[in-house]
């Protein structure tokens, strides 16, 4: 069977066909960022009418590049939420215009659901699974206690990893998004400004990443005042450092408590390298196997759409036509 699959959560219109939930035919990954750069974000109403303009021309790429025809699509998957109403609607509409259409099943698909099924397009699951997802807006992990079921361990009480990034990579000069930015200078960095670590409470899996982001604009002004240069390539050691240690450390953490089988990465900052490596260190150190995607399937996607919408699909957990796009949108909740 074919889903075809739909994603404009924020700023990128993404159409995909994926055969069998697993085998990616065509992920057609249009980034309006150029647009978005000048404005140092992403401005919703803009993002809307980017995803109107594009939407026809991505899903007939998505559909040519597969070498497959409209009727040949067996199901319609789309990101119902959370993300930008406007951007969300965008793809509900269209979905649900081709579900209607074609008369083929229809299925709401929770966008982080995606970027952890994102791992499914790489490697089988191993459950209990525990996921540590990183992205713009969501710091979040997930016990997976079967298939499909969601249980929140752990979330962010105020900025996302992402969002902490760009912060501290505008307050480097880095132009939006500014996360890669910090990831190579700190790479490159010889010293570091060592920064808090934010634990929180001793048996939370939540995460703070504000005070850190003010840690790095605190340090950025002193230098200042003292008429010094500040080290920038210092500071992005020392915010990634931090960053990297909670985040790994709360991980493996649950990863034990919960009885994990495997570790799953994943969201936009899951391409940051040293994340990446410091995770695959320390699962190696306790003997977890551990699934990564390519950074092509860590931001946003429409192939990661398929790949969750798939579990649904197959258990014929379908949506009705009057589905609705949510900007919030509980991920225990779309449970299977
Ligand atoms: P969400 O999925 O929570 O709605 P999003 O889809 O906007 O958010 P993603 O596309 O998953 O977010 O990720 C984008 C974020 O990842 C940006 O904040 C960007 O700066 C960050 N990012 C990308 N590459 C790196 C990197 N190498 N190091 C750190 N951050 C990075
Ligand atoms: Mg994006
Ligand atoms: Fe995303």
């Amino acid at each position: 069977y074919l889903l075809l699959a739909i994603e404009t959560s924020c700023d990128e219109t993404s159409v995909a066909v994926v055969r069998n939930g697993r085998e990616v035919l065509s992920n057609i990954i249009s980034s309006q960022i150029d647009t978005h750069r000048q404005f140092g974000g992403v401005v919703p109403e803009i993002a809307s009418r980017k995803h109107v303009e594009s939407m026809t021309l991505i899903i007939e790429e998505a559909l040519r590049e597969a070498q497959v025809e409209l009727p040949d699509i067996d199901g319609i998957a789309v990101t119902q939420g959370p993300g930008l109403i406007g951007a969300l609607l965008v793809g509900v509409v269209a979905a649900k215009s081709l579900a209607m259409a074609l008369d083929v099943p229809l299925i709401g698909t929770h966008h982080i659901a995606g970027h952890i099924y994102a791992n499914h397009l790489v490697g089988d699951i191993l459950y209990p699974a525990i996921a540590l997802v990183v992205s713009g807006g969501h710091t979040e992990i997930v016990l997976l206690e079967s298939e499909g079921k969601f249980r929140m361990i752990g979330r962010t009480r105020d900025d996302a990893v992402g969002e902490a990034y760009d912060k501290v990579a505008r307050a480097l000069r880095f132009p939006y998004p500014g996360g890669p930015y910090v990831d190579r200078l700190a790479q490159e960095a010889t010293e570091e400004v060592v920064l808090p670590r934010s634990w929180l409470e001793p048996d939370s899996y939540d995460f703070s990443f504000s005070g850190l982001k003010s840690a790095v604009l605190a340090e950025i002004n002193r230098s200042r005042m003292k008429g010094e240069t500040p080290e920038f390539s210092a500071l992005a050691r020392g915010f990634q450092q931090s960053v990297i240690d909670v985040v790994t450390g709360k991980a493996i953490k649950a990863a034990k408590e919960f009885g994990a089988r495997q570790m799953l990465l994943c969201g936009g900052v899951a391409a940051n390298k040293g994340l990446r490596t410091k995770l695959t260190e320390l699962c190696a150190e306790v003997g977890l196997p551990l699934l990564i995607p390519p950074n092509k399937l860590c931001t946003d996607n429409a192939a990661m759409i398929a790949a969750a919408a798939d579990m649904k699909w197959r258990r014929k957990q379908f949506s009705s036509l009057d589905l609705k796009a949510e900007a919030v949108m509980s991920l225990e909740e779309w449970s299977v």
